[in-house]
């Protein structure tokens, strides 16, 4: 048996429950389970929730809905604990403080005691000069003896900070352009700066898979790592962010594919989404479009993950959706589909399955499709022309078995008598008894209501 040198693989999302469950969430825990899956490593959710302000519960809680929904389940959290617990930042405030204080007692960290407004004053001044803002470390250098409250500000070493990133290779940042910056602010909270490289280090993270926003972060992060004397992650990656289909960042507030419970809700297969969003920012190489998990494990590599941001689509997830419906078993569909129609019970959405089948991209289709089923329509006004159709149809019908197949005869009966196309007969058919312009294939569409209620919505529109 082989011994491998390199530690396990440790991999690890941070999201911050400040909200609704992103989609970028989902993306960058996928990355991380396809990777984590690859190496046989552990994959960790730790909430960064030192956001003390805009931090609730019951985010974190829809976190965990939305990846358990994905099927992207973690190894250690805050609800599994593991052998580097606490892992909710909110509890580890006291290991942030002593690292904090180890780098002070090395002279790698000050005190600073600066307010809000003479950093601003610095700030705004650096911008009249036309020079990037540095703090001065007017702190370091000569710090006011009559104050007490103090943040915790880094000493930047400077040099260069080298990393491999998995995407895009060799990066080399220079430290001499980053100020000094806080690491524990005064109010006894650590700042992100901080508290994730912290983590990350003592977490025994050996992959950092983030989006490509906290690019410029890495430096910063290593820089403490190194400081603290840990060990540094092995690589980082930094996934493309995740753009609308205009080009814009995806923000939460404008566009609503941003919030991952909508996918849900609107009948969107999980399996559907993990296909999808793996394709969102990395591609095969080759032509297949279709993925499942367990061959997405087998397939995805860093290397072709695009630089770019990726540009959602709708389009293309409602193609992969249907696609995904369309594989499912009918039995499958029909279970999976009960949500969607609580009004109609289970023999009829079985019967539903197969029309529905070929016109659904979602679950949520579904309901529209079968509304008439419960809500009975209003009569539309039509054409004489399109009552004769109809009492062609009626008289058609009569006595047929009620299924799908003999109706489906019946109709093309009439249609061939009629000399026009089967639209002619079968839309003033769809809307006298659904209401509506779009409904499952017509046998069907007929088929699924009680006979008499059928006929009682042809004969309204007859006025017979
Ligand atoms: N809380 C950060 C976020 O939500 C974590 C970033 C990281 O992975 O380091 O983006």
């Amino acid at each position: 048996m082989g011994v491998s040198e390199a530690p396990a693989v440790r991999v690890r999302i941070a999201p911050s429950p400040t909200g609704f469950a992103h989609l970028g969430t989902a993306s960058t825990a996928l990355y991380n389970v396809l990777f984590a899956r690859q190496r046989n490593g552990t994959f960790a959710l730790r909430v960064d929730d030192t956001d003390v302000e805009r931090n609730r519960p019951e985010y974190e809680l829809l976190i965990y809905e939305a990846l358990r929904w994905l099927g992207l389940d973690w190894d250690e959290g805050p609800d599994k604990g593991g052998p580097y617990a606490p892992y909710r930042q909110s509890e580890r405030v006291d290991l942030y403080k002593q690292n904090a204080v180890k780098l002070l007692a090395e002279g790698k960290a000050y005190k600073c005691y600066c307010t809000p407004e003479e950093l601003d004053a610095e700030r705004r001044q650096a911008q009249a000069e036309r020079r990037p803002y540095k703090y001065s470390r007017r702190c370091l250098i000569d710090p006011p003896k009559d104050r007490t409250e103090f943040a915790v500000r880094f000493k930047v070493p400077g040099g260069k900070v080298n990393f491999t990133d998995m995407i895009r290779g060799e990066m080399t940042f220079d430290a001499d352009l980053i100020g000094d910056f806080i690491v524990m602010k005064s109010d006894g909270y650590p700042t992100y700066q901080f508290a994730s490289p912290v983590d990350d280090a003592l977490m025994k993270i050996t992959h950092v898979i983030r989006g490509e926003e906290h690019l410029s972060n890495t430096p910063y992060q290593l820089m403490i790592i190194d400081a603290l004397g840990y060990e540094r992650p092995a690589a980082y990656a930094h996934m493309p962010l995740i753009l609308a289909k205009d080009g814009a960042k995806l923000s939460k507030r404008k566009h609503p594919e941003a919030n991952l419970a909508l996918y849900r809700e609107k009948g969107y297969l999980p399996e559907a989404m993990i296909n999808y969003l793996a394709l969102l920012g990395w591609n095969p190489g080759t032509q297949q479009e279709i993925f499942t998990f367990d061959e997405l494990v087998r397939v995805f590599s860093f290397d072709r993950v695009q630089h770019a941001g990726a540009r959602f689509d709708w389009e293309k997830l409602n193609w992969i959706n249907g696609e995904w419906i369309r594989s499912l078993d009918d039995a499958e569909l029909a279970r999976r589909l009960q949500p969607f129609l609580p009004k109609l019970d289970a023999a009829t959405i079985a019967a539903a399955v197969p029309a529905l089948k070929t016109r659904m991209t979602k679950f949520s289709d579904a309901t529209a499709l079968l509304e008439y089923l419960w809500t009975d329509p209003t009569p539309p006004t039509l054409d004489s022309e399109s009552i004769e159709r109809i009492s062609a149809a009626a008289e058609a019908l009569k006595d047929v078995a009620w299924e799908p197949s003999a109706i489906h005869e019946r109709l093309m009966q009439v249609v061939e008598a009629s000399g026009q196309g089967p639209n002619k007969t079968f839309m003033p058919l769809r809307l006298a008894v659904t209401g509506k312009k779009i409904s499952p294939p017509i046998d069907y569409t007929l088929a699924l209501l009680p006979e008499e209620v059928a006929m009682e919505r042809i004969r309204r529109v007859l006025g017979t």
